[in-house]
């Protein structure tokens, strides 16, 4: 009998909430990299990877990356669950690159293997780039036990790692807040193919990059669809560009915008948990000349979550409109 049949097979059930998951917006980029349409995964650190990241963390053997083809590899139940507790690429590199320093860059997907290497030696083996306090470089328990569940249990790990390694719980959270922006809709698109345009949005913040799939053939695509953010303690703006997506060549741009989160941050934590709050507005961010806002866009609590809808006219382009909802869910109450 080969090693393989030896494995236990992962039930059907499981393998669909493993390709849910591939699907879902932050987990289309590849986490060390950003390159387009990860197919690989790191099942025990739980991060999707491009194929050639996946070559590097193979380098490092199963005991620090067990790496696996979402496609072509057979999981065990034990690893897609434990793929869904950590709960995807932002959640992970919410951790892993908690304290990334200023100006750092990240490789890209063009970057050669050996800044490729470097990086994600430096992330994972030596988990450089964690909160000082979280690391643990001389414990394997952190990857072989999947410490990272979602956001809303990593508050507990971080105390239970804190016990176990007698250091400080002040100051533990050094993402302040999760932005979920639901990108609703765009409107009158500029044309960059020859009718029409195969329209997708990326946002960023920070060295964190997010995007929607792709509409094609549409000016007044509806993508409906949440990406997730985390917010560091210094953010800056997150700015969203529109591309069209092109087979042949490189995606060309379809304008961008950038959104001031000062608005939304400051009066969120100025209100305190949204929860006990009544539906009410908390703030406002003011269309002026020299934003992309098409009208005023309010901060509002809404059965108890913080929301703001705004309306962008997209910049450096000839014309363009696109519509969202951001929430923000605060890490530190
Ligand atoms: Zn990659």
């Amino acid at each position: 009998m080969s090693h393989k049949a030896e494995r236990e097979k992962s039930s059907p059930g499981n393998r669909k909430k493993l390709k849910e998951l591939l699907h879902k917006s932050d987990n289309r980029i590849c986490a060390d990299c950003s390159a387009a349409d990860p197919k690989w995964a790191s099942a025990n650190i739980g991060v999707f990877i491009c194929l050639k990241c996946s070559g590097v963390h193979r380098s490092f053997g199963t005991h620090i990356s067990k790496v696996l083809s979402v496609a072509l590899d057979e999981w065990s139940d034990e690893e897609i669950e434990s793929m869904i507790e950590v709960g995807g690429n932002s959640y992970a590199n919410s951790i892993y690159e908690a304290f990334l320093p200023q100006g750092f860059s990240k490789p890209t997907s063009d970057s050669s293997y050996e800044e490729r290497a470097k990086f994600i030696r430096a992330k994972y083996e030596f988990q450089e780039f964690l909160k000082p306090s979280l690391r643990i470089v001389s414990s394997k328990s952190s990857f072989s036990e999947g410490s990272f569940r979602s956001c809303d249990s990593r508050k507990d790990k971080y105390s239970s790692l804190d016990t176990d390694f007698s250091t400080s719980t002040a100051g533990m959270v050094e993402f302040t807040g999760i932005l979920k922006v639901k990108v609703i809709k765009g409107r009158n698109l500029a044309v960059r193919d020859m009718l029409s345009s195969d329209p997708y949005v990326v946002l960023t913040l920070g060295q964190q990059k997010a995007q929607t799939s792709v509409i094609k053939s549409n000016l007044n695509p509806v993508w409906n669809e949440e990406l997730k953010l985390s917010v560091p303690e210094n953010y800056g703006p997150l700015k969203l560009q529109v591309f069209d997506h092109d087979m042949l060549s490189a995606d060309d741009i379809m304008g961008e915008a950038e959104i001031d989160l000062q608005p939304l941050i400051t009066s969120a934590v100025a209100f305190g948990d949204p929860d006990s709050l009544a539906d009410m507005l908390i703030g406002k961010w003011l269309k002026s000349h020299d934003n992309a806002l098409l009208h005023d866009s309010s901060v509002r609590i809404v059965d108890g979550k913080v929301k703001q809808e705004m309306s962008l006219k997209l910049q450096k382009v000839e014309s363009g409109e696109i519509d969202l909802e951001i929430m923000w869910f605060s890490l530190s109450v």
